[in-house]
């Protein structure tokens, strides 16, 4: 999920922060924070090992230019991509659902039956999986966490695994369509990577590009400070994730919203002599993130206050309070909220995570099962798109707490 090896520390921090898509100086910080955890996907089998990660820097500065926004503090040393790293969504039918219609969409757009697929951080490989099966084609994922043993019969006999970054390294890449999926807000230097992309692919002049990110307009507007944390150093917009493909020689094809508007989705492909293109109609312009990131600070602090508040007020009531999901998100809502202490339960659904403990606070995720032992009366919901899946899941266990969900 990231090209480390190019990315030394002192490409990163020459001197004057410079913006990392488009070379470009004047970048305004708008927000810092001197200690955050890092590695918040990872979960880990000891709980001295889990509460010893260490902690970086955030400074979110803005590329006036570009509108791309770059943590300029992070450290790529800091970060470890392995087998404790563990993101993988595919238990949620609320999401396997959308990835399901994505990876129809992305056969029908991109014409993908009885071709070669390669997907650049690929994670476990469910998508590239469901792309393959789907559609007779091949498949070969890259990622540094990947997991052959976990993918069905089925799919291992369509898709090869390596257990790598992308980089120079790679070499040429001969496919008929690239996927790359939130993996580019891994990345510090996206430059490099989308200009690395476009030269493994010179001998693919046909190849279909679809890059999905996480849209940080959202979390500009709703100061979710749950959706930021150490291992995105990266945070697009549909204009300036668009911007970068096409200066780095690419034709943008579509730029557009998914997943109640919290994804970029990006089609591109190889750009011909002279104009890569025009810009399309998803694409924000600079100014206009200008004036979003100087409302963030204040919506950051009016949402910490009021979920701290809220939790605090249950739990004064005697209340048993619950975060559902235990990811990155949860990991930085209880960094940033400062409540680990009184939260009485973290649930998850992936059975990889059930057992293990968080990083920074070392709390034990739980199955959802364990709820019925200590009903909760709040559960905080850590993605709005899983209020209707998990809800369900409650009233099948015969619990009827209060569900809030952030963002
Ligand atoms: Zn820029």
């Amino acid at each position: 999920m990231s090209t480390l090896a190019a990315q030394s520390p002192q490409s990163i921090f020459p001197g004057e922060p410079v913006c990392r898509a488009c070379g470009g100086d004047g970048l305004r910080t708008f927000a810092t924070s001197p200690e955050i955890p890092v590695n918040n996907a990872r979960v880990f089998d000891d709980v001295d090992d889990a509460r010893r990660v260490p902690s970086g820097a955030l400074e979110l500065a803005l590329c006036p230019a570009c509108g791309f926004i770059q943590n300029v503090r992070f450290d790529p040393e800091l970060v470890r991509y392995d087998a404790t790293y563990e993101e993988q969504q595919g238990f949620s039918p609320t999401f396997t659902a959308f990835a399901d219609a994505l990876a129809g969409q992305v056969i029908e757009r991109f014409d993908l039956r009885g071709k070669r697929v390669v997907e650049i951080g690929c994670g476990k490989g469910d998508f590239l999986a469901s792309v393959c099966e789907r559609g007779g084609n091949v498949g070969l994922g890259l990622d540094p966490t990947a997991d052959p043993e976990r993918l069905s019969e089925g799919a291992a006999q369509l898709v090869t695994l390596r257990r790598e970054f992308f980089g120079p390294h790679t070499g040429a890449i001969d496919a008929d369509a690239v996927i790359c999926r939130h993996t580019l807000e891994h990345i510090a230097d996206v430059r490099a990577f989308v200009r690395d992309l476009r030269s493994s692919l010179a001998g693919s002049p046909g190849v279909r590009v679809l890059c999905e990110v996480p849209d940080v307009g959202r979390v500009l507007r709703d100061g979710a400070f749950w959706d930021v944390y150490y291992e995105h150093c990266s945070y697009f917009t549909p204009g300036s994730l668009a911007r970068l493909f096409r200066d780095c020689g690419f034709a943008v094809d579509d730029v557009r919203l998914a997943f109640e508007d919290q994804y970029v989705l990006l089609e591109a492909r190889i750009a011909g002599d002279g104009a890569s293109g025009v810009p399309r109609d998803a694409e924000e312009s600079p100014e206009s993130l200008a004036a979003l990131v100087e409302r963030y600070a204040a919506g950051v602090a009016a949402e910490t206050r009021g979920w701290s508040e809220r939790i605090l007020a249950a739990r004064s009531r005697g209340e048993r309070v619950a975060i559902w999901g235990s990811g990155s998100k949860c990991v930085a809502f209880l960094s940033e909220t400062g409540t680990a202490d009184v939260i009485d339960a973290v649930v998850d659904i992936n059975p990889h995570r059930q057992g293990r403990y968080l990083p920074a606070t070392g709390i034990v995720v739980s199955a959802p099962e364990a709820l019925a032992d200590a009903p909760p009366d709040l559960v905080i919901v850590m993605n709005a798109a899983y209020v209707g899946e998990i809800g369900a899941q409650l009233a099948r266990m015969g619990l009827a707490p209060a569900v809030e969900a952030v963002g």
